[in-house]
């Protein structure tokens, strides 16, 4: 029985690992999309299942492995649905595979009013801790009156509910900071993704996503024989901003910005803050006119846009953009940032609020 017990254990802990790595991008959107919470319980439903294909027979109709653990799981990440999901999954299973008798019916029910169990007790407001500890309590304890029911030698009882209780103790713990390591882990790194390509302030793309983007644009670009525009926009005249109204205003501004960027590109354009007060679009499939157009519309609408510093101060400011464009005025990747830039500085030189090109 030991044997089977470990072989239980190291199931449970591979498959947390792998399930961890599907869900890898959906773990935190599991709370929100029934879709994904669905899928959630019916992989957890997966999961009780070969714990039951690897189970320990009691006797030729009782068997006992730690599939209510597959239950705890779904509850506690994916809440009550996912929860009742995978207890329908196991359910089902358990009369299909192992026939109809009356340990099987008695085994789907209990999993079935385990599965209401869980999902109860994970609304509870508790720490996560704490959940798990009362979910593992409450399904032993229908588990265990499954035992009480079917198995009426009581040597074998006694035996089956110290292997059992010993185990979902142990097991439950071990399930319990496995899958609360490995969520953190997910959790950190899927962060940590998001910042080193995301700037904080604005949530537009920084500069190394720019870089990336562009190398990618610029590849594709090439490959369809297309047209590719990059504008760089500079704040005029921003010191003064900061001067007069503060840091923290200056960076309500930037952020304002960042907004009127993104909402008056194309869906597919690509919006970054690259530097402090500057900004960059690349525009794929884009011709030189049609850049000059998009920067004229981006320009229009700061220049005519009230930025709130607070309730009685509102403000215009204007942007200085330079723009220029794959192949129709430069030859190659470096150009065409080069050339934006010099665009930039002519646009500064001959005025601000204006936008220019090669
Ligand atoms: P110009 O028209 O020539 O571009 O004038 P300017 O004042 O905008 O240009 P300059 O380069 O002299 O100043 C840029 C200013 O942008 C200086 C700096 O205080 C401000 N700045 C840069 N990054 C940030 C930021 O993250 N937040 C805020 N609030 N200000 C910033
Ligand atoms: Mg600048
Ligand atoms: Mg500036």
């Amino acid at each position: 029985m030991l044997s089977d017990l470990f072989v239980n254990a190291t199931i449970l802990i591979s498959f947390i690992f792998l399930s961890s790595q599907i869900f890898k991008r959906n773990f935190l959107n599991l709370s929100v999309s029934y879709k994904n919470k669905f899928l959630f319980g019916l992989t957890q439903g997966i999961l009780g299942v070969i714990l039951m294909l690897f189970t320990i027979q009691v006797t030729p109709n009782v068997i006992m492995d730690f599939r209510h653990i597959a239950i705890l799981l779904a509850a506690l990440y994916g809440g009550g649905f996912a929860s009742i999901i995978t207890g329908i999954t196991i359910a089902i299973f358990r009369i299909i595979y192992f026939g109809v008798s009356t340990p099987a019916i008695i085994a789907s029910i209990n999993m079935f009013n385990m599965a209401i169990a869980c999902a109860l007790l994970s609304k509870l407001k508790l720490n996560q801790f704490k959940k798990w500890v009362y979910m593992n309590f409450v399904s032993s304890l229908i588990i265990t009156s499954s035992f009480l029911l079917i198995i009426k030698n009581v040597i074998l009882l006694r035996q089956t509910l110290v292997y059992f209780w010993l185990g979902s103790f142990i097991i439950g713990i071990l399930a319990y900071y496995i899958s609360n390591y490995m969520n953190t882990s997910i959790n950190l790194l899927n962060r940590l993704e998001q910042e080193s390509t995301i700037d904080f302030l604005t949530g537009l793309n920084n500069v190394r996503q720019f870089d990336n983007s562009l190398n990618e644009s610029f590849v594709n670009v090439k490959n369809k024989n297309e047209r590719l525009s990059i504008l760089i926009i500079d704040i005029d005249f921003f010191k003064k901003v900061n001067d007069t109204y503060g840091h923290l205003a200056g960076d309500s501004v930037l952020q304002q910005l960042g907004i009127i960027f993104s909402t008056f590109c194309r869906s597919f354009d690509i919006v970054s803050r690259i530097g402090g007060e500057e900004f960059s679009v690349i525009l794929p499939d884009c011709p030189s006119l049609q850049a000059i157009e998009v920067a004229e519309r981006l320009r229009v609408a700061v220049e005519t846009h009230k930025f709130i510093i607070s309730d009685e101060i509102k403000i215009n400011i204007s942007v200085s953009i330079g723009a220029a464009t794959y192949p129709d005025n430069v030859f190659d990747l470096e150009d065409l940032i080069r050339e934006a830039d010099n665009a930039l500085y002519s646009a500064k030189h001959s005025g601000r609020n204006k936008v220019c090109q090669p």
